[in-house]
C-alpha cells in the first residue's frame, strides 16, 4: 500500500515537464494517490495529468486569479467529495539586482509565489476543517533563507521569505483543526525555472557553495513533499524543510 492510497492532491504550477510540481505529483501517484495539476495553460496541464494516468486531472488555474482559483477547488472538491493534500508549487523567478526591479517585476514574482499561495490555500481551507485534516505544502527557497544568492533577485527572496511567514502563520491558525501547513526550502535544483539565464559562470559559483556538490534534481524535492504530504509527518506542523544539499549549513 501506497503512503498516499486514497487520498487527493492539488499541485499548482505542476505542467512544466523538468519542474518541482511535476515530479511532486508523479511521485505522489506512484504512492496511490489521485492528483489534479493545475496550471496556466489548460493544454498543458490536461497533457501533463494525461502522462499520469487517465484518473487524474489537468485544468487551466492562474494562481493569482481569485475567483478562478475558487472555482477550480469547487469543481474538484465537487468531483472527489474531498482534498486531502495542496502542494503550492507555482512560481516564478527573474535574476534582477535591487535597483533593477520595477513595479511590474515585483508584482509579477511576489503575485504568484505569495498570493497565489495565499488564494489557494483559502479555497480550500473550508473543506479541510470540515474534514478535519488536510496538509498543505508550500514551495519556498533557500533564498528566502539566505537573501538570494543563487539566481532570483531580491523581490524573489522576499516573496520566498513572505511565503514562510504565510506557512507558519497558517499552520498555527489551522493546527487545531487538524490541518498541517510545512514549507520546502529547495536550493538549487536542476529544472526550467532559470528559462535559459543562468550563465555557466553562474552555475560554477552556485555549484561551489553546495557541500554535496550537486545540484538537486526534481525528485529529491518530490520526496520531501510525499513526507509532509502523507501521515509519516502527522506531528510535522509549521516547519520548513531544506532540501539544498548542505548549502544551509551552519
Ligand atoms: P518551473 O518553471 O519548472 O515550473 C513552474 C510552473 O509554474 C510552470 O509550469 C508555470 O507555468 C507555473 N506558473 C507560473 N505562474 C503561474 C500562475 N500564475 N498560476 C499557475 N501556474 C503558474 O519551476 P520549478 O523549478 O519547478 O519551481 C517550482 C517551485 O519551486 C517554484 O515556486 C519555485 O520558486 C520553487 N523553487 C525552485 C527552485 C529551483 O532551483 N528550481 C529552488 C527553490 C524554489
Amino acid at each position: 500500500m501506497g503512503l498516499l492510497t486514497g487520498k487527493f492532491a492539488v499541485i499548482t504550477g505542476a505542467a512544466s515537464p523538468r519542474g518541482l510540481g511535476k515530479a511532486t505529483a508523479k511521485l505522489f501517484v506512484e504512492h496511490g494517490a489521485t492528483v489534479a495539476i493545475l496550471d496556466l495553460d489548460a493544454a498543458a496541464a490536461e497533457a501533463a495529468a494525461a502522462d499520469l494516468g487517465p484518473e487524474h486531472v489537468g485544468m487551466a488555474c492562474n494562481v493569482i486569479d481569485k475567483p478562478a482559483v475558487q472555482a477550480v477547488m469547487d469543481a474538484l472538491v465537487a468531483k472527489w467529495g474531498r482534498v486531502d493534500i495542496l502542494v503550492n508549487n507555482a512560481g516564478i523567478t527573474q535574476p534582477l539586482k535591487i535597483m533593477e526591479i520595477g513595479p511590474e517585476n515585483y508584482e509579477a514574482v511576489t503575485d504568484v509565489s505569495l498570493r497565489g499561495t495565499l488564494y489557494c490555500s483559502q479555497a480550500l481551507i473550508p473543506q479541510f476543517r470540515a474534514q478535519k485534516s488536510g496538509s498543505i505544502v508550500n514551495l519556498s527557497s533557500v533564498s528566502a533563507q539566505r537573501g538570494g544568492g543563487i539566481f532570483g533577485g531580491p523581490h524573489y527572496s522576499a516573496a520566498k521569505a513572505g511565503v514562510l511567514g504565510l506557512s507558519k502563520a497558517m499552520a498555527r491558525e489551522l493546527a487545531p483543526d487538524n490541518v498541517r501547513v510545512n514549507a520546502i526550502c529547495p536550493g538549487f535544483i536542476a529544472t526550467d525555472i532559470t528559462a535559459g539565464k543562468l550563465t555557466p559562470q553562474m552555475r560554477e559559483q552556485v555549484l561551489a557553495g553546495i557541500p554535496m556538490g550537486r545540484a538537486g534534481e526534481a525528485s529529491d524535492v518530490a520526496g520531501c513533499a510525499l513526507f509532509l504530504a502523507s501521515d509519516l509527518s502527522a506531528y510535522c506542523t509549521g516547519t520548513e524543510v531544506d532540501v539544498n544539499g548542505g548549502s544551509l549549513i551552519h
